[in-house]
């Protein structure tokens, strides 16, 4: 197909519901996406944090085919040894959170962690934070606060409320003992690039604790390595309840996952289920992307490219700029004016990048960028920024 037919037909079947870029991508390698006619991208998107290994990491390539050539299928009702071997692993990783409910995406892992929260304390209502974003399905969309994503499809959930983040105040004067759970973004992503106080997460710690509260900290964009540690709830010391993740867990695979705590309560057969969760194609994916995470190191990778390149960006004197903000290589670079368009100059100089919200550039590289490709990200931003200010 070349990349005509290909804009036409998505332009013409898409549900419509996606802004579609003027880039028909076809290969990846590593940070690199290749478009139709062999021209390369570096990819500081990751599929919104997916591919924290790199596009076409030959482990996952081949941990998928050997699981898809012995067993793709089996309900969770009959164990199976590439998921107990995921299970046990992934448990191992955080201490604290001893059971996982597996499932196949970030939203459905967010209402999972909200059903168990209302089983398991007999409450209806949720803290959630202004500036959130935790899915698009109902429950999660209730805990999301952006009108942008929820206008339209009102009546949401009853029972969620939002407070200000970083705002321990708030946080304290909106929790009660009719509270099941205070569900939280480490870092918010989507909406902004905001990292939390380590004040505020102990801070809510403590509040869930003192109103028999459970505490969910949604991870699904800044797990598994991307802000220096396997979790980013790993840098403040504060351990959830219920850790929501997905995105980067199988490489790149739909994956999604609950981590539960010994407070969660009345999990019994039957209360939920999911037909493709815990499937083996999956979990070997799983199983072989966190292995690649350790052999490779993939945290403090990030840790150490997050605070090179964030030294960088704290270096451009652009006018344009007004904060630098992020952990490890999850880094938004707040503009005084919008972000589109600095987007589209980045692109037409092969650099894809997010915005999360109007202004914030969200930079979320796969953590097997190059340190050589970090130089020419920042030497194309400072032309791009600088340019601007004409
Ligand atoms: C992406 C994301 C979600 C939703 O994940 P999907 O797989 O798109 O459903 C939820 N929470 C956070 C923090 C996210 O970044």
């Amino acid at each position: 197909m070349n990349p005509g037919e290909i804009f036409e037909i998505e332009a013409l079947h898409s549900a419509g519901t996606y802004a579609k870029q003027p880039l028909a991508i076809v290969r990846g390698q590593g940070a690199i996406l290749i478009d139709e006619d062999g021209k390369e991208y570096l990819d500081c998107t990751s599929g919104h944090g997916v591919a924290n290994l790199g596009h076409a990491h030959p482990k996952i390539a081949e941990a998928l085919f050997k699981q898809a050539s012995t067993l793709i299928t089996l309900f969770e009702t009959y164990p199976n040894d590439q998921r107990a071997k995921l299970i046990a692993k992934i448990t191992s990783l955080i201490d604290g959170l001893d059971r996982v409910f597996l499932c196949n995406s970030g939203t459905e892992a967010v209402e999972a962690a909200l059903k168990f929260s209302r089983l398991s304390t007999r409450r209806t209502h949720f803290v959630a934070a202004m500036r959130s974003f935790h899915g698009r399905t109902f429950g999660s969309l209730s805990a999301t606060f952006n009108k942008k994503y929820r206008q339209g499809f009102e009546p949401l959930v009853p029972g969620f409320g939002h407070v200000a983040y970083n705002n321990i105040e708030a946080l304290e004067n909106a929790v009660s003992g009719e509270t099941a759970a205070v569900i939280l973004e480490c870092v918010q992503g989507e909406g902004g690039v905001y990292p939390a106080s380590a004040d505020y997460l102990h801070a809510a710690r403590r509040i869930c604790d003192a109103y028999g509260a459970l505490l969910i900290l949604d991870e699904i964009q800044s797990g598994f390595g991307r802000t220096g540690k396997m979790f980013a709830c790993q840098n403040y010391g504060v351990t959830p309840d219920l850790l929501t993740c997905a995105k980067s867990l199988a490489g790149g695979i739909p994956m999604g996952a609950v981590l539960i705590g010994r407070k969660v309560k009345n999990l019994t057969p039957g209360v939920h289920g999911s037909t493709f969760g815990g499937n083996p194609l999956s979990c070997a994916a799983a199983n072989a992307a966190l292995s690649v995470m350790e052999e490779e190191d993939l945290p403090a990778q990030a840790e150490a490219k997050g605070n090179y390149l964030m030294g960088k960006l704290k270096k451009l004197a652009s006018p344009q700029i007004r904060e630098v903000r992020g952990l490890g290589l999850m880094i938004g670079i707040e503009m005084k004016q919008k972000a589109a368009p600095y987007l589209i100059k980045l692109q037409e100089k092969q650099i894809l990048a997010l915005n999360a919200g109007m202004t914030v550039i969200r930079l979320l590289p796969p953590l097997v960028i190059s340190y050589d490709q970090i130089d020419h990200l920042v030497s194309v931003l400072a032309e791009v920024l600088n340019f601007e200010t004409g």
